[in-house]
């Protein structure tokens, strides 16, 4: 019978160079992606057809586990705190070797391996930070990180003979150099750049989050999808209003839509759509239909469709809000 190791495959070069280096030294290798709603990797579920697509290229088994509701505690509390963004990269890194562990127990596989590489990211992999994750996720011995390993302590799977240690690498920075060469001996020639990553690291989806969490105790994951739309304004400390920058994102708003919510339409059918949510009055619908006139290609007076549970559909008449006032409302925009 062959080993079995689980592989963390975020479908990024290190973790697939993992995958081809366990299978070329024969053990049975099975891939956990984790679904945390925050890659950057597509706008719909590209990220995850990556996935299936490196999967079956290696015809090995594939496991999504999706971390959503876990990952949202953690970044509200995180015990080792937040990297440059609001990512709690510890924490988190724990947690998904803790979902990994067991799944192990489960399957029976006898270790866990990642694609980190030591030096390679400035919160998570540096020596101490290494160690802590593998102590919290109480995986100690059990997880193996070959792309280092020569630089790390000898694992089970090593001082048993599960994997020949001599076989195994000392790559540590951010040079992509030396995955390169190795995807280069292991014939492996589809691979992503390195564009991909997560929203939690980038400084203008922070702030929307914050934003959030400081408004919002228990965000839904309905909630963290509008933080990915256009352009994010606070109202009031229970209000908010996004409203569309394009066409496509007019789509995927009207996906988002809650009963709970205002939809706001320019009735020019090229306007935006936005929507309010949390408590609204009459006060502030017209200052919402007034900010969404504003991305209006309407010069002028505009015309809004209100909709909601509450009001009904109602035709609103206003002057787009002036640039001053909006930049005081507005927590952020992409655009
Ligand atoms: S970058 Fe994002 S997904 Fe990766 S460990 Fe940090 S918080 Fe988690």
């Amino acid at each position: 019978m062959k080993t079995k190791a689980l592989v963390l495959l975020s479908g990024g070069l290190d973790s697939i160079l993992t995958v081809g280096l366990l299978l070329k030294y024969g053990i049975e290798v099975e891939a956990i992606n984790f679904v945390t709603s925050f890659c950057t990797c597509g706008k719909t579920n590209e990220g995850q057809q990556e996935i299936e697509r490196i999967t079956h290229r290696f015809g090995i088994q594939l496991k999504m586990i999706d971390i959503f509701e876990e990952i949202m505690e953690i970044v509200k509390h995180p015990k080792y705190g937040y990297g440059k963004g609001i990512n709690p990269c510890i924490d988190c890194h724990a947690l998904m070797l803790k979902k990994a562990k067991e799944y192990m127990l489960k399957t029976g596989a006898s270790f866990i391996a990642t694609g980190e590489v030591l030096g390679q990211r400035p919160m998570s992999q540096h020596l101490r930070a290494m160690n802590l994750i593998e102590k919290e996720s109480g995986l100690e011995g059990l997880l193996l990180r070959p792309l280092s390993a020569k630089l790390l302590t000898p694992t089970i799977p090593e001082q048993n003979g599960w994997i020949d240690r001599e076989k195994l690498f000392a790559i540590s920075g951010r040079s992509r150099k030396p995955q390169i060469a190795l995807a280069e001996q292991l014939n492996i020639t589809e691979y992503p750049n390195p564009a991909g990553g997560c929203l939690l690291t980038d400084s203008k989806f922070t702030k929307k989050m914050r934003d959030l969490l400081a408004h919002t105790p228990d965000p839904s994951w309905n909630d963290v999808q509008l933080l990915k739309l256009g352009r994010y304004f606070r109202l009031s400390e229970g209000l908010k209003v996004i409203v569309a920058r394009n066409d496509e994102e007019n789509k995927r708003l009207v996906n988002l839509v809650e009963e709970k919510d205002t939809r706001l339409q320019v009735t020019n059918q090229k306007g935006p759509i936005a929507i309010c949510r949390g408590e609204i009055n009459r006060e502030y619908l017209l200052k919402a239909a007034s900010i969404t006139a504003r991305y209006s290609d309407d010069r002028g007076e505009s015309g809004i469709v209100a909709n909601s549970r509450f009001i009904g559909e109602e035709l609103l008449f206003v002057q787009p809000m002036d640039d001053v006032e909006i930049s005081t409302l507005m927590v952020h925009s992409s655009s």
